[in-house]
């Protein structure tokens, strides 16, 4: 009998989500798949966000991303942020379940096929040290680092470092968002050479007005990066 076959004898899957049995490892049950909002079909380009309509001729962008220059060139989101999606990432954020970055970075790649060049760098969005310590990881490191070994690209966890430990992002408007964010992330010193020329792939959990991303894109353009793409767990979007 294979060994993961034996451990299944005793310690049956569960769902990711709930404590229903499933039949395979790092799975969500089907009440639980049908209440996680993944994202299919016609998307915006830059930010990854469902639109209504069917797949258009070209690249097309949501309202936000025509309204907002985005620094980044394309986008994607595995899941919309709520629902059993917006209890994942809680879990995966603030409940100690570490082991769910593995199948997410598996949602992960379901989208992100149109942002995976071959010479990326993928680099999560960083954390201040004080939180991180607190929290004690990084949950986009997590989620960069599990990608990073699904596609086998190099993942560079330390690439852009938040100087500025920035107030939380919670309860401010969008400029509110924007202007926290001003000049608190930067390159790592040491890893400029990293960057120069080349594409720079950013993993983030949540999406909500972009402003975070925006700051780390800005630091790998100004180090010459070729291009920023980025990719998300989750997408705040609008009710619609
Ligand atoms: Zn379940
Ligand atoms: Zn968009």
């Amino acid at each position: 009998m294979r060994m993961q076959a034996a451990v299944h004898l005793v310690y049956p899957p569960q769902c990711l989500s709930c404590d229903a049995l499933v039949t395979t490892d790092f799975g969500l049950c089907a009440r639980c798949w049908r209440e996680t909002p993944f994202i299919a079909g016609l998307v915006c380009d830059c930010c990854g966000t469902p639109l209504p309509g069917e797949e258009a001729g070209g690249p097309v962008q949501c309202d936000d991303c025509l309204a907002i220059a985005r620094p980044w060139s394309r986008g994607r989101a595995a899941m919309l942020y709520k629902d059993n999606a917006r209890h994942l990432v809680m879990a995966l954020k603030h409940g100690d379940r570490l082991d769910l970055a593995r199948p997410a970075a598996g949602w992960l790649l379901r989208v992100a096929q149109p942002l995976l060049a071959p010479d990326a760098l993928i680099a999560p969005v960083p954390l201040h040290w004080l939180r991180l310590l607190k929290r004690r990881y990084n949950q986009s490191a997590l989620l960069a680092g599990a990608l990073a070994r699904l596609t086998d690209l190099p993942h560079c966890p330390d690439l852009l470092i938040r100087h500025r430990n920035t107030r939380s992002q919670e309860g401010r408007d969008r400029d509110g968002r924007f202007r926290n964010l001003d000049g608190a992330i930067r390159l790592h010193a040491r890893r400029r050479w990293q960057v120069e020329g080349r594409p720079i792939l950013l993993v983030d959990d949540v999406m909500t007005s972009g402003a975070t991303l925006a700051a780390c894109a800005e630091a790998c353009l100004a180090a010459g990066a070729a291009r920023v793409d980025v990719l998300v767990l989750t997408r705040v979007a609008k009710d619609g």
